[in-house]
């Protein structure tokens, strides 16, 4: 049997949401508790990451402690799988640098996100939030992962690394890198925003009622299901139903991912009833959820420092992990 090596990672960018919990933190953690001896994981903070927009320095700080915590709240076992910022493993940005080397222009003109994230100022991005695939690439080649647990939104970007491995192992006749696989569950949607169910929901939506913070308190969450976007229809008997109608699939997606359940099952216990009905049994099924979560988020808030020497820890073993790669890599390349 093959090892399997896990890698994926989060930004600092904002609270955890509903979205990434659902999409990618509970894979990780599910996937951690399935590790056999053999098998290694890797959870970074992608602070690297966050500053390809402009972040303000204390709150960026603040905000990998409050990160850190949330992965740890969440079941990240600091002693089962390596917990660390990205940015304290120099290889990951030695690697990029390489790669982006490799990878083309055109790939990178490909990606949806910087399309999204740029909007209309595309003159006016940064260089760095252009070639983010590339360091994302860099991310989980460095450990050679063969699994990537990754919300449905990161697929292209994940694609991407693919092709850069396959085409750097082409170039040098190697067998250096191997392919990661993107692991994204089928009861793992891609999460939309409350307001709108167009857009996924995400950490720099500028308005907080579209998503659900790990942090909200009940009566937050209570509020911002009741005043999510619905439609005056019932629910229908089956998922198919659901067609045309985001905010709605949406909202039943949600409780599908939270019971463990398919969005058809969750239709036919709700079928022909209204919003008025399942909003309370979803804003249930959420803090039934989130709730022990988010209290042992609260209680590892309040020892900093104790965060900051898990993250230290994490980051020591993850340089080691990463140097022989590295090391090949550059032998590969012909660098001294
Ligand atoms: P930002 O808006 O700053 O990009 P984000 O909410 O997109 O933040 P990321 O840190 O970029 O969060 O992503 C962390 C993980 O969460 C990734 O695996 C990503 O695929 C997943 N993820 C993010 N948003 C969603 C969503 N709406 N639904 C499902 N998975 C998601
Ligand atoms: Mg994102």
């Amino acid at each position: 049997m093959t090892m399997r090596r896990i890698v994926s990672g989060i930004q600092p960018t904002g609270h955890l949401h509903l979205g990434n919990y659902l999409g990618a933190i509970r894979q990780w953690v599910d996937m951690q508790r399935a590790l056999r001896p053999e098998d290694e994981a890797f959870f970074f903070i992608a602070d690297l990451h966050a500053i390809t927009v402009r972040q303000d320095p204390r709150a960026l700080r603040e905000g990998i402690r409050a990160m850190a915590a949330a992965l740890l709240a969440a079941g990240v076992d600091p002693q089962r799988a390596t917990l660390f910022c990205h940015s304290q493993v120099p290889a990951h940005a030695e690697l990029a640098w390489i790669l982006g080397c490799v990878a083309r222009v055109g790939w990178l003109n490909r990606m949806t996100q910087f399309k999204e994230k740029s909007g209309k100022d595309r003159e006016g991005a940064s260089v760095g939030l252009y070639t983010y695939p590339v360091l994302q690439a860099a991310d989980v080649l460095v450990y050679r992962a063969t699994h990537v647990p990754v919300g449905e939104d990161q697929k292209q970007h994940l694609e991407l690394a693919r092709d850069i491995a396959l085409k750097f192992n082409t170039d040098f006749g190697v067998e250096l890198f191997a392919l990661p696989e993107p692991t994204i569950p089928p009861t793992a949607p891609r999460v939309r925003s409350l307001r709108d169910g167009t857009v996924k929901m995400s950490k720099s939506d500028p308005s907080d009622y579209s998503r659900i913070n790990l942090t909200d308190p009940p009566e937050l969450v209570s509020r911002k299901i009741q005043k999510a976007r619905t439609d005056p229809e019932p629910l229908p008997a089956t998922a198919a139903g659901l067609e045309g109608r985001p905010e709605a699939q949406n909202l039943v997606e949600i409780m599908a991912a939270l019971t463990r359940r398919t969005p058809d099952e969750v239709c036919a216990e709700f079928a022909g009833r209204g919003f008025a009905d399942f909003k309370p049994a979803l804003t249930e099924a959420i803090l039934a959820e989130l709730g022990p979560v988010s209290a042992r988020w609260k209680a590892l808030m309040a020892d900093r420092d104790e965060l900051d020497r898990i993250l230290a820890s994490g980051a020591e073993r993850a340089r080691a992990a990463a140097a022989p790669l590295l090391a090949e890599v550059r032998r590969t390349v012909g660098l001294p």
